[in-house]
């Protein structure tokens, strides 16, 4: 049998995901186009997402409690999953981009309420939602403490 050269030159392969599914998820999570970046591969294929907000605010957001840089360097592989998406957005550094950016006008956890993602939540599990309010309290209350202009 000489199975030689065939399967060895798949060293570029990533695991990238369809644009059409990155595409779902920013109808889903981003549907103002606000945040959410990506990457292409190839025609059709996306191997890195990041945030365009957490990227615009980092020197602002990085004393956050559980700041992470990984949407800002951009995650791949395996992480590009939707739930990574749904854990971002809800993270404390993200929200207080989210204020950041929108600093004038209506306040931003206003919008954040209204978002699809918020409401989605209603079926989730008692102890991701009481989280959930806990990061949208300490959202507000920096809001009100004039953190933001
Ligand atoms: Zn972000």
């Amino acid at each position: 049998m000489s199975s030689s050269a065939s399967s060895k030159k798949s060293k570029r392969q990533t695991n990238g995901i369809k644009l059409a599914t990155v595409s779902s998820w920013i109808q889903k999570y981003d549907k103002n186009k606000t945040w959410l970046d990506y990457e292409l591969e190839t025609a059709g294929i996306v191997n890195k997402i990041s945030c365009k907000l957490c990227t615009k605010y980092e020197n602002k957001i990085n004393g956050s409690r559980n700041f992470n840089r990984a949407f800002i360097v951009g995650t791949t592989g395996s992480a590009l999953k939707a739930d990574n998406l749904r854990k971002h957005i809800i993270s404390d550094p993200h929200i207080k981009a989210v204020q950041y950016e929108n600093k004038i006008g209506i306040p931003a956890i206003d919008i954040i309420r209204k978002a699809p993602i918020f409401q989605s939540f209603s079926g989730a599990e008692e102890e991701t939602r009481e989280r959930v309010s806990k990061l949208f309290d300490i959202a507000y209350t920096c809001k009100r403490g004039n953190f933001i202009f």
